[in-house]
């Protein structure tokens, strides 16, 4: 007998027909004889909702409440599923997040520390199916918490490294990883297997199939992954350690992704000297700023340097307010910013030992006149930022260069 968790989509979860669906795949695991665990999403477009009602509400409004708003989504399904799933005849219950996860840092955007898996063990020993909404947790001041939009994958891992499971499977609205969006490349391929490392950078860089942090936890419990489609009988891809067989025949690239949630910071005429990008970067951290790409490049024998960086859209008026406040103490030129600016990356563990695919990517690009405004890279990751018009091409273009187009 096996210990799985289950994870459902906003998609897979809109609506009673697609819920029964849900149901219906619930029960063939549980008839199988395994311990089942599910874990929902809230129905596909409520998250975005209940967001703009807090916005609505008050511009500027207690992440706290703001939590209790959003997370109420998920509340909805899991009593729905249960209530389903009883309806078909079977022993299910539903629990809240602030019974079983525990959680810390920003409020909207919490890390799970714990998991208090004793309710689910009494639940599956007497052989009843827990169904866990996703994406709450509860802070240790005792409010609610919720884990950053996409957040359920990560309650689902986390639940499942709590439990011991054996395997946590990830329905979703795609049969699986692709080697890019298959919603804005329709010739992208799916990858029957993709190593953890990849699919970390893939997510990290823009792929929201699964949660950045998600792919992290599953990597550090060891805990097997699969992304499946929830309406479709399919094998999907496996999350795995390392790649073996066929898999191991396959690109060097595994994939390419596109994230236009970029914008641009450049401060001009900073001094060349010890100290001056953490007077800039720092307050930016202090402010919980995310600061992405950086770079810095002094202009030889004149004492003065350029530095550029890029922040989520949604940050750039508090980072250029956060910047504006420190004018005197980092004395630049000028302060310039661009929000439409995009970032397409290459992931593979290929680029580790292979430094023609780097030069690839940037000869491509360059074939289509697409100019380069910075660059990044880690061991198996080169991403590039570019004009936000030029993103579409740039993906396809990239997809045909490294052999990913299906046939
Ligand atoms: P869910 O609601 O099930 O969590 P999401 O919308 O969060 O689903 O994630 C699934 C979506 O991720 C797909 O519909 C697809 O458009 C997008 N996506 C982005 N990159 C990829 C990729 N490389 N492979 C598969 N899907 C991808
Ligand atoms: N409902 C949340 C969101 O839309 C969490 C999730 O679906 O994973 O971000
Ligand atoms: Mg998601």
């Amino acid at each position: 007998m096996a210990r799985i968790v289950m994870k459902f989509g906003g998609t897979s979860m809109a609506g009673i027909e697609r819920i029964r669906n849900v149901a219906e795949r619930v029960r063939r695991e549980a008839e199988d004889g395994d311990e089942v665990l599910v874990v929902v999403s809230a129905m596909a477009g409520e998250t975005d909702r209940l967001v703009q009602l807090c916005r609505e509400a008050a511009a500027l409004h207690d992440p706290s409440e703001y939590d209790v708003v959003v997370a109420s989504g998920e509340q909805v399904t899991a009593g729905l599923l249960a209530m389903t799933l009883q309806n078909m005849g079977l022993e299910a219950r539903s629990f809240m997040g602030w019974q079983l996860v525990r959680a810390s840092g920003v409020h909207g955007n919490a890390r799970v520390d714990a998991v208090e898996s004793g309710l689910l063990d009494d639940a599956l020993k007497s052989g009843t199916i827990a169904v866990i909404p996703g994406f709450q947790g509860i802070s240790d001041e005792g409010r609610l918490a919720t884990l950053g939009r996409g957040g359920s994958d990560t309650s689902a891992v986390a639940i499942a490294a709590g439990v011991n499971a054996d395997r946590c499977d990830i329905y979703t609205d795609v049969d699986g990883v692709y080697t890019t969006d298959p919603r804005i490349v329709p010739r992208a391929r799916k990858l029957d297997a993709i190593t953890f490392e990849e699919m970390l950078e893939l997510a990290g860089v823009g792929a929201k199939v699964l949660q950045t942090r998600s792919v992290g936890l599953a990597m550090r419990a060891d805990l097997p992954l699969r992304v499946l489609s929830a309406f479709e009988d399919k094998p999907g891809t496996r999350v795995v350690a390392e790649l073996s067989g066929a898999d191991m025949e396959r690109n060097q690239i595994a994939g390419i992704a596109a994230d236009k949630n970029e914008a641009r910071v450049t401060l001009t005429g900073i001094a060349d000297a010890p100290g001056m990008v953490a007077k800039v970067i720092s307050p930016l951290a202090e402010a919980g700023i995310l600061v992405d790409m950086i770079v810095h490049a002094a202009t030889p024998n004149t004492g003065s340097s350029d530095l550029t960086f890029t922040v989520p859209r949604a940050s750039l008026a508090q980072a250029m307010a956060v910047i504006e406040q420190h004018r005197h103490e980092i004395g630049y030129s000028e302060l310039i910013c661009d929000d439409s600016v995009a970032k397409v990356s290459i992931v593979g563990v290929g680029i580790r030992s292979n430094p023609s695919l780097a030069a690839t990517m940037f000869e491509t690009l360059a074939e289509r006149q697409i100019n380069l405004l910075a660059v990044s890279s880690s061991e198996i990751k080169v991403s590039a930022l570019i004009a936000e018009p030029d993103l579409d091409l740039a993906v396809r273009v990239l997809h045909t260069a490294f052999g990913l187009d299906s046939e």
